[in-house]
């Protein structure tokens, strides 16, 4: 498994290099439309892309002298801001990188954006055909177990400009299905409007506290990139006149070797497995850098992209699949996340 991952990771630290390289290319910025990548300059320091399997991007990250970016003084415009994808991107020409507030002892900053306080809502759309999989009992478990959990108390450790802190608390609000309304090779443009359908339909509310996960079956693709450049992102958008915030996870089974840490997991479905940390990754960064300008590093990586395919100690459940955390009952191997505490690191619970 580890193997073949870091195959796929490398590829994308491939894409990450052209992204930094290319002067016509066009890169997604992770909002679902397309940007002119600015030129590569001589400083490399990245932001995020909001898709993320989250990994470190590449040495190209390091400044000609070799030093970590963290140890570089204060900034100037060319600090990498967020894709939503897990890879760094510079700010869009003639437009200055947000400027940073805090100090660097914990490894990643704020960048001045807001972040969801209070109770995070979740919702599902369960996309494509799900009949006779059991993900979903797995993952309404997750949504509706993460908060109040000693992981999710990570995300405690993050804050705006006036100190407010997150709060260890999601709800999960319900889930609704989509029976291929846009198809099974999905844009970043479609998955926001099969959110966008689904607001605007009624089936669910137009709630700007929320996250809401578009999950895909495994015959649906994302061509912007899933199975080879992400396992999941999120990013946010206007919809029905509200700041949305919203995220893609497809199902690993589509490409295990890819997306899934293991070839089975503690509930017998590889697939929900994989995307169980998936969700978990994209929800922690969704809660503390909704608008790709609050929380990450000077390479552009967010919080969960910083511990990607990380999962500290694991146990062996009854069939075997490894487990690092048991949520509403059921076990999980749920990727570590970043805490904004004690100079930082990667971990499984907080405080
Ligand atoms: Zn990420």
């Amino acid at each position: 498994m580890y193997f073949k991952t870091k195959l796929v990771l490398l590829l994308c630290v491939i894409n990450v290099m052209f992204v930094a390289t290319s002067q016509a290319g066009v890169v997604h910025d992770g909002k679902g439309k397309a940007v002119e990548p600015t030129p590569r300059v001589d400083v490399t320091d990245p932001v995020p892309s909001g898709k993320g399997w989250g990994h470190r991007p590449s040495d190209a990250a390091r400044d000609e002298s070799g030093m970590t970016v963290e140890s570089m003084p204060p900034i100037d415009a060319t600090e990498l801001m967020p894709s939503g994808k897990g890879w760094g991107q510079r700010p869009v020409n003639g437009k200055a990188g947000p400027s940073r507030t805090t100090k660097y002892t914990n490894g990643i900053n704020y960048h001045n954006g807001p972040l969801i306080l209070g109770t995070t809502n979740v919702y599902y759309i369960w996309y494509g055909n799900w009949s006779g999989n059991t993900a979903p009992s797995i993952l309404n478990n997750l949504a509706s177990s993460i908060g109040g959990s000693p992981y999710y108390g990570i995300n405690t450790t993050y804050y705006d400009g006036q100190k407010r802190y997150v709060t260890n608390a999601v709800q999960f609000m319900g889930a609704a299905t989509d029976n291929y309304s846009q198809g099974a090779a999905l844009t970043d443009a479609s998955v926001k409007t099969i959110v966008a359908n689904q607001i605007s339909s009624g089936a669910l509310p137009r709630d700007t506290n929320a996250v809401y996960f578009v999950l895909t079956s495994a015959d649906v693709n994302e061509t912007s990139g899933f199975c080879t450049q992400y396992c999941g992102w999120h990013t946010y958008g206007s919809i029905a006149g509200a700041n949305i915030k919203y995220s893609f996870v497809g199902n690993p089974d589509r490409c295990p070797s890819a997306c899934s840490a293991q070839t089975t997991s503690p509930s017998g479905n590889a697939g929900a497995g994989g995307m169980a940390s998936v969700i978990a990754h994209e929800l922690a960064e969704a809660v503390t850098d909704p608008n790709l300008n609050a929380w990450y590093d000077s390479q552009g990586m967010e919080n969960a992209d910083k511990c990607s395919w990380k999962f500290g100690a694991t146990y062996t459940t009854p069939n075997g699949a490894q487990a690092n955390m048991k949520l509403g009952g059921m076990d999980y191997l749920i990727q570590q996340n970043w805490v904004n505490a004690n100079g930082g690191s990667c971990t499984l619970s907080y405080p």
